[in-house]
Parts: structure tokens; C-alpha cells; sequence
């Protein structure tokens, strides 16, 4: 008897494209795709980080029938993450599954968001399947820096994998986040040395997820400072792009490059919020900053072969999206804004 009415009601809305409760046209989908990594970064995980069983992670079929399915109501870009994406075993298998979506013009971009540290081995194959561009989270160009940082990585794998992407022709953006007591100091020569290298780079805010051992209070810096300082040595023009996600971009006009700036602490973003987030199990979230979710994971159990399901529970949870976001850093040894790291969400 439900199923017949869902058919019913489901009628009026096939092929139509996913517009939330304000008005809001939903293109763009992240997908974690494992919570693993090979990196300990010190804003984003603990250092003895435990890590799901596999068994709840989705399989990389499920993955794929997800994101054909978020395809088929009106996604146009598809952004792949993690924790560190390049470590889930199957994924390139995924990417070249999903490229289908470009050569068939439903997707207009298939990319994602790395660490960098496998992408020397992986460059040439992600071209070949259709990514045109990809963000590396890169923050320090200081090897001990980095090392500390990232609880132990090798900064020189991820240059190796900066080489590898720009011989593959993929286009690179460097996500950064600033951090009072490790690079503030830094951030001038990391942009000089993107932009020199034709890569734009984007500065995030450290954003109160998941529980760190750090205090967060003492890692926040805030953008404004940051932009503040940039401005005393070069002319920053803000430009009208916009992607629909939290970033406000600058051009340099001494370097000839882009900045982004994603300060979700200082500003919020929410109003031209095209996006949701699906972690590695399954459950769409509906904004990086609340709790409103909805369990995919069952659906796509639960219908094996019925795609029509998983639409219907899509738009469903669509419907549910909030309005914005609500993070607060300013009380020291505060609970995180929602508990969940970022590595789960999916940045
Ligand atoms: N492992 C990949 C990487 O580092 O690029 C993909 C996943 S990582 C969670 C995605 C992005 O989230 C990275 O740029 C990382 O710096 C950022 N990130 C992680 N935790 C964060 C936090 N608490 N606040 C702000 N950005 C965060
Ligand atoms: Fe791993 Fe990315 Fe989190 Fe660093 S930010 S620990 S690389 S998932």
C-alpha cells in the first residue's frame, strides 16, 4: 500500500531536478568514499584514529549506483573525497565507472579532492578517465612542517604528485587551511609559489568538526587577518565567481592568480547553497554544519535493482535541507559544532 502511493506521488516529480525548500537547485554532490587515510593531520583526526569496519563502508558498486542515481535527478558535478580517496581500493575502478556520466554529457565534471601523497601513481590514469581538475590539500612547503602537521607524511610524495598531476594536463587547486601556530607565516610564500606554478589555492578557516585533541580555539585564524595582511602587499580584486559552495574569491593582480577565501566562521554561505554531502556509509548529509541526514545506504540495500527507491529517498531527504549553518569557535574546550570529522563528512 505505501509503495503504491510513493509510485503515485512519484509521478509528479520524475525528471524533475532536486530544488530544496528554499528554492535552492541541488547540482553539485560530494562523495566520501572511505574514512581512511594515510595522513594523521592534527585539525582533522586524532592520532590513534579509529576507523569504521569495512563492512559499513559502501561497496564500490554502491558508490557507483549512488552517484548515478544523484545523475539521473540533475547532478552536474560530482566531487570524490575522504578521508583520502586515493587510498580506497577500487577507486580508480570507480572512476572510470563514473566517467561514463561525462562521455554521456549528464555530468559536466567528475573530480576530486586529495592529499596528494598517491597522486604521482594516479595523475596519468584520472586524466585518462576524464578529470580535468583536482584540489590537493597541501598546507606548508616546510618538510618538518609538514611532517608535524600531518602527524608523519612525506611532503616530498605530494610535490611528486603535484609534478605527475600538471604532466598529466589535470589542473590543480590548493586548498590550505590556516593555522595560527603552524603557517600563518607562511601563507604569503605558499600563494606566491601556487600562482607562480599556475595553480589557484583557496585558504579554508578551520571548521569545528569531530573531536581533535588540540584545542581549536588555539589553531583558529581568522581570514580576515589573513586577507588583511595580503592586502598590505598586494592588490587583491574580488571577482564575481561564484560556485555555489562557501569560497569568495580574489584575483592578485601581482601574482595574476586566484584566491579563495572559505570563511565559515566569520561569514556564513548558506544562501546560494547548491550542495550535499554523502559519507562513506551512506548517509546524506544535507549541510556540513548540522546534523539533518538521511541513511542511503539502507535504500540501496534494501532495493538492489531498484534505482526508482533510491530517487524517491534522495528527493525525500532533499526536502529536508536546512537553511545554513550555525558554527561557533569563540568558547575554548567547547563540543565540536557537530561530531562528526570532516574526514567522515567529506570536505
Ligand atoms: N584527504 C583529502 C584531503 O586532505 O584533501 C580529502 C579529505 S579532507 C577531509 C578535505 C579537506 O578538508 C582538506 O582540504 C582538509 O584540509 C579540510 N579539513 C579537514 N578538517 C578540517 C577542519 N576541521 N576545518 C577545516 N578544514 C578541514
Ligand atoms: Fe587525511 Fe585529508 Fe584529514 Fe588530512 S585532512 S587527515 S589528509 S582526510
Amino acid at each position: 500500500m505505501t509503495v503504491v502511493v510513493a509510485r503515485r506521488e512519484r509521478r509528479g516529480t520524475e525528471g524533475a531536478p532536486l530544488i530544496d525548500p528554499f528554492g535552492r537547485s541541488i547540482s553539485y554532490v560530494r562523495v566520501s568514499v572511505t574514512d581512511r587515510c594515510d595522513l594523521r593531520c592534527t585539525y582533522c583526526m586524532l592520532e590513534r584514529q579509529t576507523f569504521l569496519p569495512r563492512s559499513e563502508l559502501l561497496t564500490i558498486e554502491e558508490l557507483d549506483r549512488l552517484c548515478a542515481a544523484f545523475v539521473g535527478l540533475g547532478t552536474r558535478r560530482l566531487r570524490l573525497t575522504g578521508g583520502e580517496p586515493l587510498v580506497r581500493k577500487g577507486f580508480m575502478d570507480l572512476v572510470r565507472g563514473l566517467s561514463r556520466h561525462l562521455r554521456s554529457g549528464a555530468l559536466d565534471e567528475l573530480t576530486l579532492t586529495t592529499n596528494g601523497t598517491q597522486l604521482a601513481e594516479h595523475a596519468e590514469a584520472l586524466a585518462q578517465a576524464g578529470v580535468r581538475r583536482i584540489n590537493v590539500s597541501l598546507d606548508t612547503l616546510d618538510a618538518d612542517r609538514f611532517r608535524r602537521i600531518t602527524r608523519g607524511g612525506d611532503l616530498t610524495k605530494v610535490l611528486n604528485g603535484l609534478e605527475a598531476a600538471r604532466s598529466a594536463g589535470l589542473k590543480v587547486k590548493i586548498n590550505t587551511v590556516a593555522l595560527k601556530g603552524d603557517n600563518a607565516g607562511e601563507l604569503v610564500d605558499m600563494v606566491r609559489w601556487a600562482h607562480g606554478a599556475g595553480m589557484d589555492m583557496t585558504l579554508i578557516e578551520t571548521m569545528p568538526l569531530g573531536e581533535i585533541e588540540q584545542d581549536r580555539t588555539e589553531q583558529y585564524l581568522s581570514l580576515a587577518e589573513v586577507r588583511a595582511d595580503f592586502e598590505r602587499l598586494w592588490t587583491l580584486t574580488p571577482m564575481a565567481k561564484r560556485t555555489g559552495g562557501p569560497a569568495r574569491y580574489v584575483r592578485i593582480e601581482e601574482t595574476g592568480g586566484t584566491l579563495g577565501l572559505i570563511t565559515p566562521m566569520s561569514h556564513t554561505f548558506c544562501e546560494a547553497c547548491n550542495r550535499v554531502r554523502v559519507t562513506c556509509t551512506g548517509e546524506l548529509f544535507l549541510c556540513l554544519g548540522q546534523d539533518d541526514k538521511a541513511d542511503l545506504r539502507d535504500v540501496l540495500r534494501g532495493h538492489v535493482g531498484d534505482d526508482a527507491a533510491v530517487e524517491d529517498a534522495i528527493r525525500a531527504a532533499i526536502a529536508l535541507k536546512p537553511k545554513g549553518h550555525d558554527f561557533r569557535i569563540d568558547r575554548p574546550g567547547a563540543a565540536p559544532a557537530v561530531a562528526r570529522p570532516m574526514s567522515m563528512t567529506g570536505g
